[in-house]
């Protein structure tokens, strides 16, 4: 079974009458609905002559149709390569020239760009879905291509937190692996409704959330962006969130949240950036549940998770999913004692196939013995238990010592005049770099001063802050990572005389 589509065309054969998706202003689709739209999909893009292992470009906003796309894709052998609709003319032409993709679906404006770069090349046709209008739409089966459990499901371009984003090939296997992982880590149950709020460009809602669904036939209430009021009216519906750490801050915000409200949910799941300590204490006083968070990213899916039964850990991402490794290791990948921080490696089936047309950067990251160097810094306890410290390219180098924003960040935090913050090392002529903390005020603005008396007695003098921003807010992307590239750039020159 190659094809991760023919397994879950399984069950959605099976269960055709079930409800697949609850949508928003208009009727629900059962999963014969979703077939006869996966069928519809599958028969358009045939009709472009495309063949597996082709690339589609996606850059559609979220939609019921979206998801029936990304399955004929998978149905077809083509590689689905989704791209956020806020990215610019310039940002896709580089995603073009890079994958080279057949075919664009999207709208016309940014179909023209695409179109002009691929003039250049030896590509073959555009095509503007025009989702929506189902009304005169070829609907017969498509029989679903045998694959390879190697073959490229998909091409996830990374968020580019950090510098140039890369395509990480995802395979039929990857997929199909990790979606049985986390539908037995999370016990995913008959009953089960999940609200998928997020966006489906990528990993989050796209693989991790959407696939425990599918591959159970199990509805899923299908949003198309995460907007309070809504999600609080289709909460009720629902037995699992899954979501990043705004969406639980931003649910906090509302008075009408408490115990009686959620008491019928089974577990709410959190993961793509940290979820503070705080969001999580405050979660559990507000509403009874301790967030499960979970860890992991585009090349790999889902590492780590807090388990379902046993302890969840704040400021924790809790063990290896079953069939996987992860180690914290030294530079030669070499596993670091327990407690001691060091570079989290992950092995395993859902494990990606490496970069696209980058075999440079793919054999920098992934060793010979199949782990994968993640790029998080993390620490182990005794029994496995992991928690990630901050990214390596975020770890600042100040007069020779190592300072993890995470560690500071987590302090400043804890300061009544600090909303949050984010810590980076900027250029600097004594230190080589010089930590700076970028603050979000809970008054009027924060100084140095008060940070000093904050952090002298509780971290080395070298891991304070040398200079203090403060902004209105912090900049972040539509996952909820804090881009701190941008905030390196912005403050490049703090300390120039
Ligand atoms: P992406 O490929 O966009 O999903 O980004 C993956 C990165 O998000 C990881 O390498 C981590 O740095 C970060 N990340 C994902 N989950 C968590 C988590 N639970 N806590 C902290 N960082 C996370």
């Amino acid at each position: 079974m190659g094809n991760f589509f023919a397994e879950l065309e399984q069950g959605f054969e099976a269960k055709a009458a079930q409800t697949a998706l609850m949508l928003a202003d208009r009727d629900d689709w059962t999963y014969r609905d979703l077939l006869r739209n996966i069928n519809r999909a599958a028969s358009e893009l045939r009709a472009f002559g495309v063949k597996p292992g082709d690339r589609v470009f996606v850059q559609v906003p979220k939609s019921a149709e979206n998801l029936a796309l990304y399955l004929a894709c998978l149905k077809l052998g083509l590689v689905y390569v989704p791209l956020n609709i806020a990215y610019t003319e310039a940002e896709l032409d580089y995603f073009v020239s890079d994958a080279e993709p057949v075919l664009y679906v999207g709208d016309q404006a940014r179909a023209d760009v695409a179109c002009a770069q691929l003039r250049t090349g030896n590509f073959q046709q555009l095509l503007d879905f025009g989702l929506g209008d189902a009304g005169h739409r070829i609907q017969q089966s498509v029989a679903t291509e045998p694959r390879e459990s190697t073959d490229l499901a998909a091409i996830l371009y990374t968020s580019g937190t950090t510098g140039r984003s890369k395509g990480a090939m995802l395979s039929h296997g990857n997929l199909s692996s990790n979606a049985h992982s986390l539908s037995d880590a999370w016990g995913w149950q008959s009953s089960d409704v999940l609200l998928n709020a997020l966006p489906i460009f990528h990993v989050h809602g796209l693989f991790i959330a959407s696939h425990c669904a599918l591959l159970n036939a199990t509805p899923m209430i299908f949003l198309e962006k995460f907007e309070v009021s809504q999600v609080m009216a289709w909460l009720p519906e629902a037995t699992v969130m899954m979501g990043v750490p705004t969406f639980y801050t931003r649910l906090l915000d509302r008075q009408d949240l408490n115990q009686a409200y959620v008491a019928h949910m089974r577990v709410f799941i959190c993961g793509s950036a940290p979820l503070t300590e705080q969001t999580f204490d405050e979660w559990q006083r507000r509403t009874g549940h301790l967030i499960l968070e979970r860890y992991g990213m585009s090349e790999t899916i889902i590492n780590t998770s807090n388990p379902l039964q046993g302890e969840r850990v704040a400021g924790t991402v809790g063990y290896a999913l079953s069939g996987q490794q992860v180690r914290v290791a030294d530079e030669a990948g070499v596993p670091v004692p327990a407690g001691e921080v060091g570079m989290i490696e992950v092995a395993g089936p859902n494990v990606f196939q490496g970069y696209w047309r980058m075999p440079e950067k793919t054999a920098e990251e992934l060793r010979a013995d199949g782990f994968f160097i993640t790029g998080d810094l993390g620490v182990q306890d005794a029994d496995g238990r992991l928690s990630i410290v901050g990214r390596s390219k975020d770890l600042v180098i100040s007069g020779g010592y190592n300072v993890y924003p995470k560690e500071v960040e987590a302090v400043l935090d804890e300061m009544p005049e600090v909303i949050e913050s984010a810590v980076i090392g900027v250029p600097h002529r004594d230190f080589g770099e010089a930590v700076v903390a970028v603050v979000v005020a809970s008054g009027s603005e924060v100084s140095l001063q008060d940070i000093e008396l904050a952090l002298g007695s509780r971290l080395a003098r070298f891991k304070q802050p040398k200079q203090v921003v403060n902004v209105a807010e912090l900049p972040r992307n539509t996952m909820g990572k804090v881009q701190k590239n941008k905030l390196r750039e912005l403050h490049a020159s703090l300390f120039d005389q």
